[in-house]
């Protein structure tokens, strides 16, 4: 398959691809007076890895993390042209302090507008969810660099996403209009995932569910309707599991999971074109956003081929390929606006 540029057709875009700023690790070298709990970790010559507090496995930069140009060549390969592209899960820095958080994010978020917005990349905003009112300035914030969409964690530092402190926070989210990718965490599952594969295999799902399962039977989700959320990996087992959840709201005297339905979008991220097309079947294809996961190793190699073999027909071929991703993050009126950067990253020059 060979891709093209963004011509007249529609983009094809990808919602859940990984991008690192290339000089963010860096960065981090020269502010090390801003953020002492965050070290790079070397391996011989390179700048192979970084600590920060709440990792219990440290894990090495995986090829292209931090290479537009790497993604640019296997977008061309696989025939996508855009790619939505958030940060490493594994570096969203719940577990700093308060004032650490605070500097950490507003970094991430100023370089990935400085290098990585471009005509094929859409960057995702990260939050300080450590720290309710600094989530909501930096919404606000990104949201005036031209951020029209975060990406959040499925906890944060040790709450669950729907305790009373960060209600707040989803209300500004939903304010500003601003679409939340909930991306589960390697280490945030329970020690029997531990090897096998397990953290990516059923770790990172049983994240998503839980964190989803919450925020419904809670109501954070009816209480702010306007809420835009993407799951990734196709909701992990939350779609299957919906008639149960229907069935525990009857009998838990929780709130209805349907109260909530009207605010999830899923990504293709499930390998088997039987599963993509139970998703669409239950969700709708206006709900389903093209994913790869890349460059991740677990990464879907073949991204376009389960549309296509789903057999979904033409029009929600064209809805999961491009359109939901270009309303979902206002694609063109992302590209459009010119990013109005401070100079917060200058401060470590
Ligand atoms: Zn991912």
């Amino acid at each position: 398959m060979t891709g093209s540029p963004i011509a007249n057709r529609s983009p094809v875009i990808d919602a859940h691809g990984h991008l690192v700023p290339p000089s963010l690790l860096s960065r981090i070298g020269a502010a090390r007076r801003f953020l002492p709990d965050v070290e790079v970790v070397r391996h011989g010559d390179r700048l192979s890895a970084l600590s920060m507090p709440g990792l219990d496995v440290i894990r090495p930069v995986v090829e292209g993390l931090t290479d537009p140009s790497f993604a640019e060549q296997w977008m061309n390969e696989h025939g996508i042209d855009g790619q939505v592209v958030a940060t490493w899960a594994d570096w969203f820095g719940y577990e700093l302090g308060a004032a650490q958080g605070a500097y950490w994010t507003r970094l991430v978020n100023d370089l990935q507008m400085e290098e990585l917005r471009s005509k094929r990349f859409l960057p995702l905003a990260i939050l300080p969810l450590q720290d309710t009112a600094a989530s909501i300035a930096e919404a606000a914030r990104a949201h005036d660099l031209g951020y029209r969409a975060v990406t959040i964690g499925c906890s944060a530092a040790g709450d669950e996403l729907d305790n009373v402190r960060l209600e707040p926070v989803w209300e500004a989210l939903a304010g500003l209009g601003l679409g939340v990718v909930m991306h589960p965490s390697y280490h945030a599952t329970d020690q029997r995932t531990s090897g096998l594969g397990l953290p990516n295999t059923v770790g990172r799902p049983h994240d998503t569910d839980i964190a989803v399962a919450r925020l419904l039977f809670s109501g954070v989700l009816k209480r702010n309707p306007g809420t835009k959320l993407l799951l990734m990996h196709g909701g992990g087992s939350i779609p299957l599991l919906w008639g149960r959840l229907q069935r525990n709201a009857a009998i838990a005297g929780v709130e209805d999971p349907d109260s909530g339905r009207q605010s999830l979008w899923l990504d293709t991220v499930v390998y088997r074109p039987d599963a993509l097309r139970f998703l669409v079947n239950e969700f709708g294809s206006d709900r389903v956003l093209l994913g790869s996961d890349h460059p991740f190793p677990i990464r879907d190699p073949e991204p376009l081929a389960i549309v296509k073999n789903a057999n979904l027909g033409q029009r929600a071929e064209a809805q999961i390929l491009s359109t939901n991703a270009q309303e979902f993050f206002q694609w063109h009126d992302v590209r459009a606006r010119e990013p109005q950067l401070p100079a917060t990253h200058k401060e470590i020059a």
